[in-house]
Order: C-alpha cells, then sequence, then structure tokens
C-alpha cells in the first residue's frame, strides 16, 4: 500500500496535497498497491477522485491544529499497523517538517521536493535542489520509501474513482508530541487575496525606494484584484511583512500575471514567481535578468511607469 499525508485546513484540502496526490496514485498503480491516504483532525470529500481508496483518519482532542511532532506520530503509528511500502506527503512547509520528524522517528532517510518516480527495491526519483535551479536524480533507499512532492510542478489530476472506506483511529500521543503546535492565528485583512491565491501579483524590490513608495503597487494590486509580494530586499528593510516575500525563502507563487517591479530577478527570486503563466518586468536596467527572462518588459522608472499605467487601466475601466 502507498500512504500519502493529506494537509486539510477547515476540511479543505491543499492544492498541493491535490498535486502529490497525482504522483502517489501512478506510483500506486505502476506497483499495483492501493492508495490510502491519511487525514488528520477532520474527514475530507472528494478523495475519490484522485484515486484515493481508503481514509485514515486520526482523531485526537489535541489535533484540532497543526502539531508537526504529533502529526508524525499520528503516521508513525500507522505505517506500524499498515506496513506502506512509501509514504508520500506534498513538498509544503508542513509535508516537508511532518516528513522530516518521520524520518527522524523511523531513522530512514526522507527525498523532498520529488518531481518524479520510478519505482524498484530503491526508488529512482528526481528532484529540484538549489531553490528549482538544479535537478537532482538520486537513489531512495529505506523502508519506507519517504518523499514529499514538489510543489507546482505536477497538475492535480482527477480519475473515475470508486468508494473511499473511512477508518478512524485514535493515535497515543504524549504531552511531548504536541509542544509544537498552533497557538494563534491572525486573519489577513478581509476582502484582500493572499499571494498564493492571487491570480495577478504585483511585487516591489528595491527600486521601489521606501515602504511609501508601494502605495502605487497597492493601488495597481487593487485595481486587478491581485495581491503585492515583496523581493527579500524589500522585506528585510521593512518596506513590506516578510510574509509579502516572494522566492526561495519566501512564498512560491504561481498567478496568471506577475508584475515585477524594480526587482533584479536574482536566482532566489525568480524561482519564487516562474511558475506564473506571464511575467511582466518594470525595469530601469534593460539587461536585469528579470527582464531578460520576463514574457514582457517596460524599460523604465517605475514610478512613472506604474502610475501611466493605472491611469490607462482607469480609462479603459470607465469606458466600458
Ligand atoms: C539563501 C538565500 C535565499 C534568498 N531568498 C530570497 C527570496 O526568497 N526572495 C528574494 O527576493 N530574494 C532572496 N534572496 C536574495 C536575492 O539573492 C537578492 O539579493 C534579492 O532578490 C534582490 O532583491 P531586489 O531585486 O529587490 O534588489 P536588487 O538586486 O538590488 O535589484 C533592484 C532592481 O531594481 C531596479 N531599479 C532600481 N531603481 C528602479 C526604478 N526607479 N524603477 C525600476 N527599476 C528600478 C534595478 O535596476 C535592479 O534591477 C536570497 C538570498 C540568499 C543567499
Amino acid at each position: 500500500m502507498i500512504l500519502a499525508l493529506v494537509e486539510q485546513d477547515g476540511g479543505k484540502v491543499n492544492l498541493h496535497s491535490l498535486e502529490m496526490l497525482t504522483l502517489a496514485r501512478r506510483l500506486a498503480e505502476e506497483t499495483a498497491v492501493p492508495l490510502h491516504v491519511v487525514v488528520i483532525g477532520q474527514v475530507v470529500d472528494g478523495l475519490g477522485a484522485h484515486g484515493v481508496t481508503a481514509v485514515h483518519l486520526a482523531e485526537h482532542d489535541a489535533l484540532d491544529d497543526y502539531a508537526p511532532a504529533a502529526w508524525a506520530e499520528c503516521v508513525v503509528q500507522l505505517i506500524a499497523a499498515e506496513r506502506p511500502t512509501a509514504v508520500l506527503a506534498a513538498g509544503t512547509e508542513r509535508g516537508n517538517e511532518v516528513m522530516a520528524y518521520l524520518g527522524a522517528r523511523l531513522g530512514v532517510v526522507m527525498a523532498a521536493n520529488v518531481t518524479a518516480v520510478s519505482p524498484g527495491d530503491d526508488y529512482r526519483v528526481t528532484r529540484l535542489r538549489w531553490g528549482g535551479s538544479l535537478l537532482e536524480e538520486a537513489w531512495l533507499k529505506g523502508e519506507p520509501k519517504l518523499l514529499t512532492v514538489a510543489p507546482l510542478v505536477i497538475q492535480a489530476e482527477t480519475v473515475e474513482g470508486g468508494a473511499v472506506e473511512i477508518r478512524p483511529f485514535t493515535p497515543q500521543l504524549s504531552a511531548d508530541g504536541l509542544r509544537v503546535k498552533v497557538y494563534g492565528r491572525t486573519q489577513p485583512e478581509s476582502g484582500k487575496v493572499t499571494l498564493a491565491d492571487a491570480r495577478v501579483v504585483v511585487s516591489g524590490g528595491r527600486g521601489v525606494g521606501s515602504a511609501e513608495g508601494f502605495a502605487v503597487l497597492e493601488e495597481l494590486a487593487d485595481l486587478l484584484g491581485g495581491a503585492v509580494g515583496g523581493s527579500r530586499v524589500a522585506t528585510n528593510l521593512g518596506w513590506r511583512s516578510h510574509t509579502a516575500q516572494v522566492g526561495q525563502t519566501g512564498t512560491r507563487v504561481a498567478p496568471d500575471l506577475y508584475i515585477a517591479c524594480g526587482i533584479s530577478g536574482a536566482i532566489q527570486h525568480w524561482v519564487g514567481c516562474k511558475s506564473a503563466r506571464h511575467i511582466l518586468a518594470i525595469n530601469t536596467d534593460p539587461d536585469a535578468p528579470m527582464v531578460t527572462k520576463a514574457d514582457y518588459a517596460v524599460i523604465g522608472d517605475l514610478h512613472e511607469v506604474l502610475p501611466a499605467l493605472i491611469a490607462e487601466l482607469r480609462q479603459r475601466i470607465q469606458s466600458k
């Protein structure tokens, strides 16, 4: 059996878990074994359409929110009972964190950010390294095989699924395993889309010049129903909150349109925005990597280009 850890929040399955299930299902089909999932805290619907035949639902009073060591403990106990050949999770912060705990608990290696798997006694895996700028071919050993699937690489597919059996279980959890958990949540400003979900992201870098300089980016993002992001320079200088950072050590985004304003396009930033369908760079330097790699570029001062763009957009909206 292949076991996949599905992340849910309020009963809604995380998109990257669905991408991971596509690879998990293909692996289960290739090795002729069933695909089971483990869900923690709350049952989710619709998994049959992703090839899942059974859901192991971990139920415990202390599992009302994310707790990495406790989540790993649930999976450890399930592995002992069900003996899966491989355990997969999405290569999200949570997925990688839980699988790292799991690897440590089982004394088994874990391959993070995998994009393809050829099964065998050992698995041949391809995985993203250096924020996606390098593809590594590696052999994955161990029993069970532990791996996470790189987000935004594999398209989530649905199949004609059958009935899904729900198998609740109550894990034994120690107080130690619950030391790290979510103690509170802050909601984003109401009405604003989040960076990860936005179809348009307007991002600013050092070229914006100041925290106040972001007002024009906010205005454009509002007009397009998008979100504002930033480079690490913009967040390190305190112009934007760290949650707005796009890149290797920030959020990876995949909007329809990414507008990079005053951002040079260093590799650590590029890996966070390269999955956008279209990229528009606004930069004074025609040789900036962001300009040379973008689909469209405007060479000029963003503080002149953006107001002109906003004025033109407003005029078009009004004349509709
Ligand atoms: C381990 C590691 C992880 C990292 N992770 C990240 C990450 O997650 N995200 C990230 O962004 N960076 C990350 N970085 C930093 C990254 O290497 C770059 O330093 C950073 O992305 C540069 O930010 P920037 O493009 O805003 O600034 P700069 O590189 O200084 O570029 C500024 C750009 O603005 C242009 N410009 C200046 N004035 C104007 C103007 N008036 N109008 C238009 N254009 C103008 C310039 O021509 C230039 O191209 C990481 C670095 C390391 C080592």
